[in-house]
């Protein structure tokens, strides 16, 4: 199984994840990102853009394992 996590506290709302990603990642009300979806299929799908993300994000505050 593979997790996703996002680190509120890191994260400074730069809209990158939810903008490329809005079938995993949300906007938790006040720009910072929260994972929204943890259902194995759409992530095995978008798993490459996930690591992408991951790596452009620029608080490193998203976390796959
Ligand atoms: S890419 Fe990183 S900093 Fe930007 S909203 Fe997503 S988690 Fe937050």
């Amino acid at each position: 199984m593979i997790y996703i996590k996002v680190d509120e506290d890191l994260c400074t709302a730069c809209e990158l994840c939810y903008d490329v990603l809005p079938e995993i990642f949300s906007d938790r009300g006040d720009g910072i990102a929260i994972v929204k979806n943890y259902r194995q299929e759409i992530i095995q799908e978008n798993l490459d853009k996930i690591e992408e993300v991951a790596e452009e994000c620029p608080a490193d505050a998203i976390t796959i394992g």
